[in-house]
Formats: structure tokens, C-alpha cells, sequence
């Protein structure tokens, strides 16, 4: 067993929710404790022996109606570090029926007793619905358009672990926001602790509400981009775009994808972020993506697991669990 005490520490602070379905309803005290909670964690991973505990005798289920690589991997791995018994269910989306289906789904794994589900789902609201339905706690891995708050907490760790705080960052968002469940989890997130966000993508990728998230808009990557702190790229999702969002994809790199040239208007210790999967030569140049002086997208990937760890350890806190304050 990995020779840290993480709990007596910790044990002070407690997580006033049952289950984590976004980073809205989360406070900027629940934050800190999620990142200095992962930080310790990632001094564990990084140890020859990485396993504890503290899951010992739980069950946890991820439940993918999306596909996935990163998100799913890294949860089991946490669950497995961190010694509870973890099964992956994969469900391909086109065999669900929604609705009454999901609620079937959620009932048959309810009768299991598992501890805590992480569940994606394509339809915004749909982990919502299911985290209504079942006893164990609900961790959202992603659900549509809408959130994906464990991407943006590791995203914040490894920002506050390379610049030390989060608040007067500037950081600026790139991309495909419209489709982007990455986008509104950070947003919310940077905002609630203190960062100035910008966004940047041409008006076909930008979502209507935009004016109500509390960002800066930019239409130009060179003006978006000047000295900011921070540069965080997301993909292009094809997958969930009806019709053509952006004349080529050629045209698209020229005027939005990150190079060396666009990078050079940001702070010089600006660093370049991105959650994957990458479209290499689409949002970002491909050589930039892999400059380890500019690029933390490797360490967004081990953050990734520490922050699971994290999630996991508060939810299964006997303490944490009090149905009438559900988030
Ligand atoms: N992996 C992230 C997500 O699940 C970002 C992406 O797919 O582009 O939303």
C-alpha cells in the first residue's frame, strides 16, 4: 500500500454533496478542497507503490453512452489506485433508446448496490435524470453540450500547479465552444475562482447565451490572444455538428488554429492547453502540441487521474452523503 495519509490531513474538510453533476452549485471552498486533495494524490501516483484504501469494500461503475478514451481509462485507474472494485460498462449510443430506456438502465444497475456511477451521456440533462433515480452517488463524465466537471478541475489543477494560483490568470478558450461541454465547465469554473476568461472561435461556433457566461469575446486569435496566460484549444466536434460550421478546415487553421506565429501575441510564458482527443493540424499546429516547453497537454492527462482520485475519495465519504442536498 502507498505510505500516504491523505485522510487525517483532509479530515476537517467535508464535500456538502451526494453527487457531481457539474461545476455549477460547486463553491470556491469545494474547489480548493478538490485540487488540494488531487495535488496530494498526484505525490502518490508518482510513487512506485500507488495504491491505497480508501475505496476498499466500494463498487464503482463507469457507465459510457459515449465513446471515450482519457475520461473512462482514468477513472478506473483512480478507482483501482485507490482499492474499490471497478467495472466498466460500455453502451453504444445508438442502442439506446432515451428516456425510459436510461431509466430501465439505472434501475438494473441500482439493484447492484454499487457506490458511486460515472456515467456519459450524449443528451445534456440525461445524467441528471439518472443521478434522481439511483441510490450511489453520480459523478458526470460529460453529458452533451452541457458539462464535463472533471475536465475542468483537472484543467484548474494543472494551471494552479504550473502558475501557482488560478485568480487574475487570463485565460483564453479557443475553438468550437458552441459544442463544447469543456468550454462551459471552465468558464463557470475560472470564473468562480477568480480568472479573467476570454473566448475565442468565429460567430458559427459560439453558443447563443454567450453574453450571459461572463467572458470576453474575441474574434480574432492574435487580439484574443494578447497577453493572455493561458491557452486552452478544443476541438472541432464534427460529431455533433448538422451541416457545415466552418468553410474547410484549411481556411479554419489559417484564421484559428494555434500556431507559433498566433502564440507569439500571448504572454511568452504563456502556456498551451487542450483537452483531447487533438485534431493535429485542424486546432493546433502539430509540432506546437508537442513542445514541451509550451504544452502541458500531457500533464492535463495525468492531472486527470489525481482529480478522479479526488472526486471519488469525497463522494465516498460517509459524511458527504445527504440525499436532501443534492447537486
Ligand atoms: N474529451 C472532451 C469531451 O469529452 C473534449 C472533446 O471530446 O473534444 O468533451
Amino acid at each position: 500500500m502507498a505510505n500516504i495519509s491523505l485522510s487525517s490531513d483532509l479530515s476537517a474538510f467535508r464535500f456538502p454533496h451526494r453527487h457531481l453533476l457539474g461545476i455549477d452549485g460547486l463553491s470556491p471552498e469545494d474547489i480548493t478542497l478538490l485540487l488540494d486533495l488531487a495535488d496530494a494524490y498526484v505525490a502518490q501516483n508518482r510513487q512506485r507503490d500507488k495504491k491505497s484504501d480508501v475505496l476498499r469494500g466500494r463498487t464503482v461503475i463507469n457507465l459510457f453512452f459515449e465513446n471515450s478514451t482519457r475520461t473512462q481509462t482514468s477513472f478506473e485507474l483512480a478507482g483501482k489506485r485507490l482499492g474499490g472494485d471497478v467495472l466498466n460498462m460500455s453502451v453504444s449510443s445508438s442502442s439506446i433508446k432515451k428516456g425510459e430506456t436510461l431509466i430501465d438502465t439505472a434501475m438494473t444497475l441500482n439493484a447492484m448496490h454499487p457506490d458511486v456511477l460515472i456515467v456519459r451521456h450524449p443528451d445534456a440533462g440525461a445524467v441528471q435524470l439518472l443521478s434522481e433515480k439511483v441510490n450511489a452517488s453520480v459523478i458526470n463524465a460529460g453529458d452533451g453540450r452541457h458539462e464535463h466537471p472533471t475536465q475542468a478541475l483537472l484543467d484548474a489543477l494543472t494551471i494552479k500547479r504550473r502558475k501557482g494560483h488560478l485568480d487574475h490568470l487570463t485565460v483564453a478558450i479557443s475553438g468550437d465552444i458552441l459544442h463544447s461541454r469543456v468550454a462551459r465547465s471552465n468558464i463557470q469554473l475560472l470564473n468562480l475562482m477568480g480568472a479573467r476568461v476570454r473566448v475565442v472561435a468565429p460567430l458559427t461556433l459560439l453558443p447563443a447565451d454567450i453574453d450571459r457566461l461572463g467572458v470576453e469575446v474575441h474574434h480574432d486569435m492574435r487580439e484574443g490572444l494578447t497577453g493572455c496566460d493561458i491557452v486552452m484549444m478544443l476541438r472541432l466536434q464534427t460529431e455533433r455538428m448538422k451541416g457545415m460550421f466552418v468553410p474547410s478546415i484549411r481556411e479554419y487553421f489559417h484564421f484559428f488554429g494555434l500556431d507559433r506565429e498566433k502564440l507569439s501575441y500571448a504572454k511568452p510564458d504563456a502556456l498551451v492547453m487542450h483537452p483531447g482527443p487533438m485534431n493535429r493540424g485542424v486546432e493546433i499546429d502539430s509540432e506546437l502540441a508537442d513542445d514541451i516547453d509550451r504544452s502541458v497537454i500531457r500533464e492535463q492527462v495525468e492531472m486527470g487521474v489525481a482529480v478522479r482520485m479526488a472526486c471519488l475519495d469525497v463522494l465516498t465519504r460517509s459524511d458527504a452523503i445527504n440525499p436532501s442536498d443534492d447537486l
